[in-house]
């Protein structure tokens, strides 16, 4: 179950091919074919989308020294219709800033038509979208590889079908995201960045902009505008989703507690959440956060990811010694937290650059630790079927399929293997 093994967070362009977002538009006009919608939150804030399947929210403040864009889209195309509403409903007013809350592209790709303002975002934000720069570029290509496939498998349904008219709408939207991440697409990222946080003066506003500490991103932020009583929170917050937690985040929890302490210390300072997607997030999931913060600090407290202790044993003294880790972390519960889809994640990705026997020993000494784990007997069986070992990886897919009959991958392999 590939899906299973996606610990990435949720809702980046590229990896979400499938989803589906609808809402009803408050106001719209169109230019190059693309849809703007527009939501005004106050007098001076306005929130800005395209028609599509992502549409990531655009925040727009109107301040006496002139305007400031939270995010930029998926596309330059996406921020050029953008960037012509904005003047068109504040003529003559300047761009000051653009801030990305983080580097993913749906937040960033749009960046270059924003490139006469001052661009700022964290420093890892920066650093991250560098680091990617060859990906990003291939973007284009990904996604047209992608849109084959999907049309590909359009003509396989009944074309008037839900499912039809869903798939046809994602054609059209990663067409056309290919096409403005094409030719003429310019990485450009934030040139002003921070590493704790940074006040900007805008006259009869400020904005305070924070370090989140890594938890969707490396580099998430927040911005708060206090006159505005308005907080920006980029993808860290989802409704009906917690606080994403690894060996790499758990350590930024007491960050986390800071940060939500301080901004509901006086919940009369925000009157409106606007995340990285979709409607204003209500107060009280920032609540239900600090909740779920502080009881997962108890659950953490003073322990190691047993992890990362794992694959620095794996890594530097061999499979044997990886193991023998394995196993002694998972019997001190005490001492180090245990957290089995990471091995998992990991084993996998050994699969994967065809290190079999050692992902298998890892999938086979995994499903002894949880025996009732149907993910360790799906991965059994997919690195036995890599192996050409179609017996033992139709015993382990039926396992797999009679601890979790909604095993769709262990079904479609096991169809496949009779
Ligand atoms: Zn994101």
């Amino acid at each position: 179950m590939h899906m299973l093994r996606v610990i990435l967070p949720k809702r980046c362009v590229i990896v979400y091919l499938a989803a589906v977002i609808c809402w009803r538009p408050a106001d719209s006009s169109t230019g190059n074919d693309v849809i703007v919608t527009f939501e005004k939150i106050s007098d001076n804030v306005t929130v800005y989308r395209i028609d599509g399947l992502q549409s990531t929210n655009i925040t727009v403040l109107n301040t006496e020294r002139g305007l400031v864009v939270i995010d930029s889209e998926t596309s330059p195309v996406f921020a050029r219709a953008i960037r012509d509403e904005i003047e068109k409903s504040h003529p003559g007013k300047k761009i000051l800033y653009l801030i990305n809350t983080h580097d993913h592209g749906d937040h960033t790709y749009g960046n270059q038509v924003f490139a006469d303002a001052v661009i700022v975002g964290h420093e890892k934000c920066r650093e991250k979208m560098i680091e990617n720069r060859v990906r990003a570029g291939q973007t284009s290509a990904r996604l047209s590889g992608a849109v084959k496939g999907l049309t590909a498998r359009l003509e396989t349904l009944d074309k008037n079908s839900d499912a039809a008219a869903e798939l046809e709408r994602a054609i059209a939207y990663y067409t056309s995201v290919a096409a403005g991440l094409g030719d003429g697409f310019s990485l450009t990222p934030p040139e002003v960045t921070f590493s704790d946080s940074l006040d900007l003066d805008l006259g009869d506003v400020h904005l305070v902009l924070t370090w989140f500490g890594y938890s969707h991103s490396p580099g998430d932020i927040i911005v708060f505008c206090p006159e505005e009583k308005l907080l920006v929170t980029g993808d860290i917050f989802y409704e009906n989703n917690d606080l994403y937690l690894d060996s790499e985040r758990i350590p930024f929890m007491d960050r986390w507690e800071r940060m939500l302490v301080s901004v509901l210390a006086d919940t009369g300072n925000i009157r409106t959440i606007i995340p990285g997607h979709g409607d204003p997030l209500p107060l009280m999931l920032l609540r239900d956060q600090l909740a779920f913060v502080r009881e997962q600090q108890t659950r953490f407290a003073g322990k190691t990811s047993a992890f990362l202790t794992f694959k620095h044993t794996y890594e530097t003294a061999g499979l044997t010694a990886g193991i023998r880790a394995m196993r002694i972390l998972h019997a001190d519960p005490a001492h180090y937290y245990f957290l089995h889809p990471e091995f998992d994640s990991y084993a996998y990705r050994l699969m994967n650059e065809d290190k079999l026997d050692d992902a298998q020993e890892m999938f086979t000494r995994l499903a002894g630790l949880f025996p009732e784990s149907y993910i360790a007997f799906d991965s059994l069986g997919e690195v036995c079927l890599k192996k050409g070992d179609r017996e033992k990886a139709k015993q382990y897919f039926s396992r797999s399929l009679e601890l979790n009959p909604d095993n769709s991958n262990a079904e479609r392999k096991l169809a496949q293997l009779q």
